[in-house]
């Protein structure tokens, strides 16, 4: 027998498979919901200020980005924690809370990083399944987990619970509530107010989706000061590195930049759904930068994803329960969302508009 040299834990489990990122140039990509649209100018200004001082270490706790997003939802800089993305804060999350053997709950189907990296702490998932109209599930709240995750959007549907019902869900709990913005600048609400309210809360953003930086790795939690606190003990001494602290505090001062962009991105987005609906696709309502959309009978999910990657467009169909006979579509910009409604005319086999 050959010899173990990884935890049981480790060993059991399957990786996380990321949206595939394909390295030419030569193909519309609307698969793992990046921005179309370039970030604020002030980004590139700040990067390059901070490239003459990339021989010294960076400030481990990235006060300057922690004042930038204390200004935002008026908190003290001692209830932000800035990670390298908002996966790293979904690491610490569970590392922080969840003892190996512990559950972690969360609606399903979600993200589904959010089950591995359970599984690396030797955790116990324990997803709970969103009743047929995506609403939150009632078992969540008898939960008694330490630890239980809402992708608020959700991910890959697109659908949001309204902050009222995940502040009783916060209250309803006897552990912590975390909240996965990541989408919820494409919202109408959002549950910033929570961490306010409610001790046990936990917010995460990400600047990779609204701020047009998926390739920095940036985003931040909000939550009260001690828990806070908790997090800021377990994290990597230098998690985020210079540039992205330049770059994501001069990326959260322009507001403006980031609200246009999610307006535009929000209107082709209402433009899709219409269009795709006269094509006979039926589209979950969605809050996020990306559709969950079920072609016309006589089209299976994957085989129009087939047809489209034929056609150099590159969308995302995810073979798991529940949503494997729909495709998840990012929102690109006009000009691509074009060239997808008229290739998927053609596929259909209709006369082109
Ligand atoms: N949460 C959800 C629900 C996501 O879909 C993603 C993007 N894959 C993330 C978090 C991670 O975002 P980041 O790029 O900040 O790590």
């Amino acid at each position: 027998m050959t010899k173990r040299y990884f935890r049981p834990a480790v060993d059991a489990m399957t990786g996380y498979v990321p949206g595939f990122q394909p390295k030419g140039a030569d193909l519309i990509k609307l698969n793992t919901n990046e921005n179309p649209y370039p970030p604020s100018p002030a980004v590139a200004e700040a990067i390059r200020t901070e490239l003459d001082r990339l021989r010294l270490y960076p400030d481990p706790t990235a006060d300057a980005a922690r004042e930038e997003v204390a200004k935002l939802w008026d908190v003290a800089i001692d209830n932000v924690i800035i990670g390298n993305g908002s996966d790293e804060l979904l690491t610490l999350a569970i590392r922080a809370f969840v003892d190996a053997g512990q559950t972690v709950s969360f609606p399903s189907p979600t993200y589904s990083l959010y089950e591995v990296l359970v599984d690396i702490q030797g955790g116990v998932n324990a997803p709970v399944d969103f009743p047929e109209d995506w609403s939150l599930p009632a078992t969540l709240f008898a939960n008694g987990s330490p630890l239980t995750i809402l992708s608020n959007p959700n991910s890959p549907t697109g659908t949001m619970i309204p902050p009222e019902e995940v502040c009783r869900l916060a209250e309803g709990l006897d552990g912590v509530l975390l909240v996965d913005e990541a989408y919820v600048d494409f919202a109408e609400t959002d549950c910033m107010l929570l961490v306010k309210q409610h001790p046990n809360a936990i917010v995460t953003r990400t600047l990779s989706k609204s701020y047009s930086l998926a390739g920095l790795r940036f985003g931040y939690a909000v939550a009260s000061k001690p828990m806070i606190a908790g997090l800021m003990k377990i994290k990597d001494s230098y998690n985020v590195d210079r540039l992205a602290i330049a770059a994501g505090a001069a990326a959260l001062a322009d507001q403006a930049h980031m609200l246009a962009n999610a307006g535009k991105v929000e209107a082709t987005r209402a433009r899709l759904v219409t269009e795709l609906a006269g094509l006979g696709f039926e589209t979950l309502p969605t809050q996020a930068n990306f559709i969950l959309t079920r072609p016309p009978e006589g089209l299976t999910a994957k085989d129009y994803f087939d047809a489209l990657w034929e056609r150099r467009i590159l969308i995302r169909w995810l073979d798991t329960p529940r949503v494997r006979d729909r495709v998840r579509i990012s929102i690109g910009s006009n000009t691509e969302i074009d060239r997808l409604l008229e290739e998927t005319r053609d596929i259909l086999g209709r006369d082109r508009a």
